[in-house]
């Protein structure tokens, strides 16, 4: 199945106020906001500029959130809970700001086909039973599937969307967090099918339906030298400046000072009646926790 038709699964309202949570240069559409920790920082992107989408973007840490306590209808967090040293505190703030929540992170195979060092745990799931184990996968094919694959098969993978990445999508109070003491690698060696019956190699395999254009940018990546496509991603992907944030988003915004609700926009500043004051960088309002300190009035 394909990243389109599992998000398209996922209900909405017009009212509904839906937030991404790190979701940078490519973040679900129908968001009304992104929270972005690194907003200017791409390197994990294959050191391509940051596509700021047409949604307004903050910079806040995802274990503070500024969003008052059940404060948006869904949160969207693809790729995130991986990367962060402390995810049952990040699902415990999912909880206190929304009701449903929409989870994607790598299926084992694909961590183990990427091996993304900087990926700090192995997830699995049994139903809303998340299971993290620490990574200490090895990097047996160092980074050539993130640098080389992922560029050249892009269409390859979004067609095994389902196999390589886990979706969850429910009532965020139903989630649970699990940390086994066994590590990635137990995790993986005692699944090891040594002395199972014989493994089966073509159990997994699938046939996606590619797409004529799908069919024309894979031919043409495996015969062109790299430089001609990376230009041409470069190209598509000028440096852009998020959406301001209209007076609606502010509204639904909380204080990390007071946890007030009653944000004031005073040009490139949101202030608070507590004092706070967040200010703005290349169109981006710093909510993120260390920064806001140094701020108060
Ligand atoms: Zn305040």
């Amino acid at each position: 199945m394909r990243r389109e038709d599992i998000l398209g699964k996922i209900a909405t309202t017009g009212n509904d106020f839906v937030v991404d949570i790190g979701g940078g240069h490519r973040p679900f559409p129908r968001s009304n906001l992104v929270i972005e920790k690194y907003p200017f920082d791409h390197s994990l992107h294959r050191d391509r500029p940051m596509q700021f989408p047409t949604i307004p973007v903050i910079k806040a840490d995802a274990l503070t959130l500024p969003i008052p306590d059940g404060g948006c209808d869904l949160i969207f967090a693809s790729h995130i809970i991986e990367h962060l040293p402390d995810p049952a505190g990040f699902l415990q703030e999912i909880k206190r700001c929304s009701k449903r929540v929409y989870l994607e992170f790598p299926t084992r195979k694909r961590e183990l086909m990427f091996a993304w060092s900087y990926h700090q745990w192995m997830i699995e799931t049994e139903g809303p039973v998340l299971k993290f184990y620490r990574n200490d996968l090895p990097q047996m094919f160092g980074d050539f599937f993130h640098v080389e694959y992922d560029a050249a098969l892009g269409a390859w993978s979004e067609a095994r969307h389902e196999h390589l990445n886990t979706s969850l999508y429910g009532l965020a109070e139903e989630l649970v967090c699990e940390f086994p003491e066994m590590s990635a690698s137990e995790r993986v060696l005692s699944d090891s099918p040594r002395g199972n019956s014989r493994f089966n190699f073509a159990t997994d395999i699938t046939r996606p339906k590619y797409t004529l254009w799908e069919c024309a940018a894979i031919a043409a990546q495996s015969i062109l030298p790299p430089t001609v496509y990376a230009a041409a991603a470069r190209r598509k992907e000028p440096v852009t400046f998020p959406a301001d944030i209209p007076s609606s988003v502010l509204a639904r915004l909380m204080c990390l000072h007071c946890r007030g609700i009653s944000l004031k926009r005073s040009g490139e500043q949101i202030e608070c009646s507590c004092g706070a004051r967040y200010t703005r960088d290349r169109g981006v309002f710093d909510f993120d926790v260390p920064n806001h300190n140094t701020l108060t009035a």
